[in-house]
Parts: C-alpha cells; sequence; structure tokens
C-alpha cells in the first residue's frame, strides 16, 4: 500500500480524445496520464486510510503545501470529513497552508524557500498531516518534515498523491501514496509548468516541446 498505484515505466498514457480538457492546451499535452475520476477515487481510498490510522485522535492539523497541493487538499479533506458524517469516528480538520520554493521552469533547484509559512508553533503536541501534491527527489518533503520536527508535533504523517520514481530513490518519506509514477514532468489537478496547467484537471504528460 505504501507504493500506491504502480504507473509502470511504458505507461503511455490515454489519447486526449477519449476526454475532455481545455481545448487550448491541445498543443501542450502528451496524454491524459491520470484522469480526473481515477484520481478522486484513489483519494477517497487515501481518507479512508487516514481516518484508520488517526481516528483515535480526535482532531487533526492539515498542513497543505501550496499552490500544487490545493486540490488534493480540498478532495482530500473533504472525503475525510464525509467519512467522519457518516461514522461515530469524527475527525476535526483544521487547515493551514505552506507555501515552498525549490522548482525552476521543469527543473529541481537545490535552495528551498519556506516562503508561505508564519509561525508554526500551534502544532506543538498535535497530529499533523502534511499535504503534498508530488514528492520527486524528496529533497522538499525532508526539509519541511524537518522545519516542522522543530515545533514538536506529537506525530506526523505525509500523504502525497504522486510520487515519483527517480533513481537513488531512498527511504520513503510518504505515508499515504497515491500513485507511483516514472520520473515525467506531469501537470494537472493544481500542478503547473510556470503557472499553467493549474485548471487541467486530469494529471497529464506535457508535451517534450513544451519541457524543452
Ligand atoms: P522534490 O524536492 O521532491 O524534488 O520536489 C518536490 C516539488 O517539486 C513539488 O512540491 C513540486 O512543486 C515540484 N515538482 C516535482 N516534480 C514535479 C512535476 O512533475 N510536475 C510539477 N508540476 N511539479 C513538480
Amino acid at each position: 500500500m505504501k507504493r500506491g498505484i504502480v504507473l509502470k515505466d511504458d505507461w503511455p498514457g490515454y489519447s486526449l480524445d477519449l476526454f475532455t480538457y481545455p481545448e487550448h492546451y491541445h498543443e501542450d499535452i502528451e496524454s491524459v496520464y491520470i484522469p480526473h475520476g481515477v484520481i478522486m477515487n484513489r483519494v477517497e481510498r487515501l481518507a479512508h486510510y487516514i481516518m484508520d490510522d488517526f481516528g483515535e485522535h480526535n482532531n487533526i492539523m492539515v498542513l497543505c503545501v501550496l499552490k500544487g497541493g490545493y486540490k488534493f487538499c480540498a478532495d482530500l479533506v473533504e472525503f475525510i470529513e464525509v467519512l467522519g458524517r457518516n461514522s461515530n469516528k469524527y475527525l476535526e480538520t483544521r487547515v493551514e497552508f505552506i507555501r515552498l520554493k525549490s522548482y525552476l521552469n521543469d527543473q529541481s533547484t537545490e535552495e528551498l524557500h519556506i516562503i508561505g509559512s508564519g509561525d508554526l508553533s500551534f502544532l506543538r503536541g498535535k497530529s499533523v498531516l502534511i499535504v503534498e501534491a508530488i514528492v520527486d527527489t524528496g529533497k522538499t518533503m525532508k526539509a519541511l518534515l524537518k522545519h516542522v520536527e522543530t515545533f514538536e508535533p506529537k506525530m506526523v504523517k505525509v500523504a502525497g498523491l504522486l510520487v515519483k520514481r527517480v533513481p537513488n530513490m531512498t527511504e520513503s518519506l510518504t505515508d499515504y501514496v497515491g500513485f507511483e509514477i516514472p520520473n515525467h514532468f506531469v501537470v494537472g489537478y493544481a500542478l503547473d509548468y510556470n503557472e499553467y496547467f493549474r485548471d487541467l484537471n486530469h494529471i497529464c504528460v506535457i508535451t517534450q516541446e513544451l519541457g524543452r
């Protein structure tokens, strides 16, 4: 379960004409890599796992990593709330936002800037769920975990919708993985390429020309 749904290296995605998407992106995307409906069902499944693990804690501090994580976080929290309303295990959620930057175009850079976090001392003694859309080299998550740990939370778990299969993949930092994907640059479902494609609801691979 820790690897999530594994998309093989030779997975070509679905042909664009099988789905709907904003027409102006036609030239820029190669294929529908993960359709929106599949994403949603997987997110619902992750909500179940989280409820099972956090259920006894009554409340949970959700730390949403912006901007890419906003759709995943909104949908995940919604599923957690629905599950809570339909059972006797209601998990109170408080969502806070954090903004990090380590990417320029489609290249990972060395530096990590935490640009949108105020004082995180409210995390002390709390059960924390970090929600991130994609974990690539893991540098960002490692740095963020280190930062969060300084506030001495009771426990910290990480939900990552996508985890890339990269060379020298070290230990898994992600407790709840939606999909393990090959090392391609992906966009959509709030993931961008220079601020474009956040409004695409599927996860797609951009054309090679654009990625160059
Ligand atoms: P890492 O530090 O794990 O190498 O990079 C994580 C961050 O890089 C993510 O938070 C995300 O902002 C960005 N990132 C990594 N891979 C991709 C990708 O395929 N598409 C997009 N849009 N962003 C990515």
